[in-house]
């Protein structure tokens, strides 16, 4: 083979593989019809880094305003109504024939004989919160029927819809614009900077164990780091802030590709195609997660650690970690595509380092070494830990202290490890008290306390002296008692006052420590349909029209995650 094939070769391996070929698997497109009536904005993409998980749909904006209606994408049957306070807000899943479920999240309100039917659920079920499935002939929907208006319901920070598919058997999420949804946007991703992360016992950039940063900037061909000389000793790997903005839209949306080449090889291929439900949580493992923790900067790792095993890398080398001989000198690119193509390129060069600059200090290794292939059991005096294989990313050398009990707690505080290395999943902590009286102890959470120093509590069992509970970061933590009864607020109420049917009477409702549970209404003792908005801790009495004219009684029934409970009497009159 000549030279010169050799080349071309390489520059298509290199590069057209990466953007059209592995985009291979043949969803239907033009089957599905747009969800609203609006052009497709987005202000959220799909296998976006978010935290604690990758973006699984799209986010469609809805011109920062409610109530615009949803339609089915096609033909089909409901198969699942969920209704939160927290999440996707109000949501409704959609089975098609072909094989794809599509779901519709934050949703304002349903419409027609859907609406009918969660309406008449929640009064059956005595509860606002429900999660139901339906077999395929009881809610059936045709391409175009109105199922809901759009809303901010849920966990959302603004109007929009959250739109997803999924493949109904697997349940796996797929990229919406596989399907051929249409996406103005030909503005290529933006780098903000690369930055150079020594990786491994001795590894060092410019003669330090230090992450090197380099601001990208732009030019007429592109992007170029401010030139400098860079030197690696040992192993390292690269990772990027890199944004994509859509024509007229300044949202910073996610990439659909990143590509690390080293000398024309691809060294990291990370691509926004499709990922199984329960992989979401490896996106603490793509991104530099104590960034996105603290300054919520979201940051894509061309980085594989072993324990993580998402399925949206197609391609990975030395798990994308790089080193250079010394002396030597290699060429490196960093390619970042939108999902319309429009891509933006950043190269750099590299040197090897001749020397290391810096003595190892004689360090022993201050924990116990674990990988995460293998499940870990812990067992101190006060303490026991029990977590599964394959729920943290790399080999760690786990830490553990134990310092004195704090003010109002009932243990030592437990520090496990670091919050700033992240958990997959749920693991178990045991943690033994110190002075709590037998009284308290129906009381008791597990208390958390998380990077940032943000606090969660965890409800769980007695077994003996030892409070167990499930938790999902490493962090220190510590048994407290939860003895006061959450809170009711009136916001626009006052006791004896008169409404018209129609009305809102709200409330503000909460919990010190361990958590609401549960809330009801009871209008003359009947229990009564109201709304609880999670974000703003707001609950909504709409006042029925069946209400007769004259007094009634409220009552409030608030419970948190340990049984406290608070009855909230008041009454208001029907004009
Ligand atoms: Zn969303």
């Amino acid at each position: 083979m000549s030279k010169g094939r050799y080349i071309v070769l390489l520059l298509w391996v290199g590069l057209a593989l990466p953007y059209a070929a592995l985009k291979a698997q043949n969803y239907p497109k033009g089957y599905f019809r747009n969800p609203l009536d609006l052009p497709i904005k987005l202000s959220g993409t799909f296998g976006e880094l978010r935290t604690n998980h990758f973006h699984s749909g799209l986010d469609i904006r809805t011109e920062s305003k409610e109530g615009y209606k949803v339609y089915a994408i096609a033909d089909g049957h409901v198969s699942r109504v969920k209704v939160s306070a927290y999440g996707y807000g109000l949501a409704v899943y959609i089975d098609h024939p072909n094989g794809y479920t599509s779901v519709y999240a934050h949703l304002q309100q349903f419409q027609g004989q859907l609406a009918d039917w969660v309406r008449a659920k929640h009064y059956e079920k005595e509860a606002f919160e429900i999660d139901l499935s339906l077999k395929p002939g009881e809610l059936v929907v045709k391409k175009g029927d109105v199922v809901a208006l759009s809303g901010n319901t849920g966990g959302s920070g603004g109007p929009h819809l959250h739109f997803e598919l999924r493949n109904t058997k697997t349940e796996a999420i797929i990229n919406p614009q596989l399907f051929g949804y249409e996406v103005p946007d030909q503005v290529a991703p933006l780098f903000s900077f690369v930055e150079l992360v020594p990786h491994g016992k001795g590894a060092q950039i410019n003669g330090s164990g230090n992450n090197k940063k380099m601001w990208a900037q732009k030019s007429k061909s592109g992007y170029q780091l401010v030139p400098q000389r860079i030197d690696a000793w040992g192993s390292f790997y690269v990772q990027t802030r890199v944004a994509d903005k859509h024509d007229g839209n300044g949202f910073n949306n996610g990439i659909y590709q990143l590509i690390l080449l080293a000398e024309g090889d691809t060294v990291y291929h990370f691509k926004a195609d499709a990922f199984e439900f329960n992989e979401t949580r490896y996106a603490n493992s793509v991104m530099d997660y104590e960034s996105r923790m603290l300054q919520r900067e979201s940051i894509y790792r061309c980085l594989k650690e072993p324990g993580n095993r998402v399925s949206l890398l197609p391609r990975v080398k030395n798990d994308g970690t790089l080193s250079i001989a010394p002396g030597d000198s290699i060429q490196l690119e960093i390619i970042a595509t939108d999902f319309n193509g429009n891509a933006s390129r950043l190269s750099w060069k590299m040197r090897g380092a001749t020397e290391r600059t810096f003595e190892l200090s004689a360090t022993v290794p201050t924990g116990e070494r674990l990988t995460p292939d293998k499940p870990v059991n812990l067992i101190k005096d006060e303490l026991r830990l029990s977590m599964p294989a394959w729920n943290f990313y790399d080999t760690l050398d786990l830490q553990y202290k134990r310092s004195i009990r704090p003010a109002l707690s009932y243990s030592a505080v437990h520090s496990i490890h670091t919050p700033k290395v992240p958990v997959h999943g749920f693991y178990q902590v045991a943690i033994k008290h110190t002075g709590l009286p037998d009284s308290l102890r129906p009381f008791t959470v597990l208390v958390g306390i998380g990077l940032g120093g943000s606090r969660t509590a965890a409800t769980g069992s007695w077994k003996g002296d030892f409070f167990e509970a499930r938790v999902r970061t490493f962090g220190d933590f510590y048994l407290a008692v939860d003895t006061v009864l959450p809170s009711v607020v009136a916001v626009n109420h006052k006791p004896g006052k008169a409404y018209r049917t129609g009305q809102k009477l709200n409330f503000r409702i909460g919990d010190n420590l361990s958590g609401l549970d549960s809330y009801d209404i009871f209008i003359d003792g009947k229990w009564e349909y109201h709304e609880f908005d999670g974000k703003t801790a707001t609950l909504s009495i709409p006042l029925q029209k069946s209400l007769a004219s004259g007094n009634h009684t409220l009552d409030i029934v608030v419970k948190d995650a340990v049984g406290n409970t608070r009855n909230f009497q008041t009454n208001f009159k029907i004009l």
